[in-house]
């Protein structure tokens, strides 16, 4: 009974196999383990301004405030941002006393340094790795077709290792984990509810115009492929096969997925997602 209540509501059949995020595991190996600077004295007295939608990253009563800070001897700007609580994979442009300057170059004294949010990447989809907090997020970018790979048991450092092997983009509620010095793309999902976040990510990567709904497993994160009625129809429940559905079939899982009460739902989820931007502050 169990079993047929599962396909009832997601319109699916699996095999019991591991899931595919399992592999996630397998790609930790010894790396770098953090980016901070060394415990030097502070040398360097220098202001911060925060720009765009990095305010919403720092305490209520800093974001419209210049914040004078002292920094150690060999700080970095990202060091210096960081240590601020906004994590290096936030920071766009920056500027230092009005000049262009970079993430890696060390903060002089006496200086204001101005600090841009991050702007859209290349064009393309990227993938993505989602931390264990944001298995439905992970859900929503796959109805959506992006390759999204779930973190449930893996830690931050291999989920970074991950990210820089398989070059994605972290998605995660942790900044501490974003400020892992492997990863290079990433974003500090700022939304509570999975509608508010999976917009958000699909303006902040610009993925609308790279959306394939069903093309992605829910589950596994595998390619769906077109499956016939014969192909499936043993592994169907009861009174499935005698509607007309269209079938697809998951290559990783080998999990079914058919047109049913619950997909026409989802299909309502994708078309209110890409209807919707995300609200400005
Ligand atoms: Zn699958």
């Amino acid at each position: 009974m169990r079993e047929r209540s599962r396909h009832a509501r997601y319109d699916t059949v699996a095999p019991k196999t591991a899931p595919m995020d399992d592999r996630i595991r397998s790609a930790a190996r010894a790396d770098d383990a953090d980016g901070s600077p060394g415990a030097a004295p502070p040398m360097a007295r220098a202001r911060f301004r925060f720009h765009g939608e990095l305010r919403d990253l720092l305490p209520r009563a800093w974001r419209d405030a210049l914040l004078e800070r002292d920094c150690a001897r060999e700080a970095t700007v990202k060091h210096a941002v960081e240590a601020l609580g906004v994590p290096h994979t936030e920071i766009g442009r920056v500027r230092v006393d009005g000049r262009p300057a970079d993430p890696a170059d060390r903060v002089p004294d006496g200086v204001t340094v101005d600090i841009h949010p991050r702007g859209l990447p290349a064009p393309g989809a990227p993938r993505f790795v989602v931390d264990a907090h944001l298995g439905a997020l992970a859900r929503r970018l796959r109805l959506l077709g992006f390759d999204c790979l779930l973190a449930r048991h893996d830690t931050d450092r291999a989920i970074a290792t991950l990210a820089a092997r398989d070059a994605r983009a972290v998605l995660s509620r942790d900044r501490e984990l974003l400020k892992h010095r492997s990863i290079e793309r990433g974003r500090y999902v700022r939304g509570m509810r999975t509608d508010a976040q999976l917009r958000e990510v699909l303006d902040a990567f610009g993925l609308r115009a790279h959306v394939r709904p069903f093309t992605r497993c829910l589950e596994c994160n595998g390619l769906l492929r077109p499956a016939s009625l014969a192909e499936v129809a043993a592994r169907l429940p009861p009174g499935v096969a005698g509607e007309p559905h269209r079938y697809t079939r998951c290559d990783g899982c080998c999990r079914i997925y058919w047109d049913g009460s619950h997909w026409r739902r989802l299909a309502a989820a994708v078309a209110t997602a890409l209807a919707e931007p995300a609200p400005t502050p």
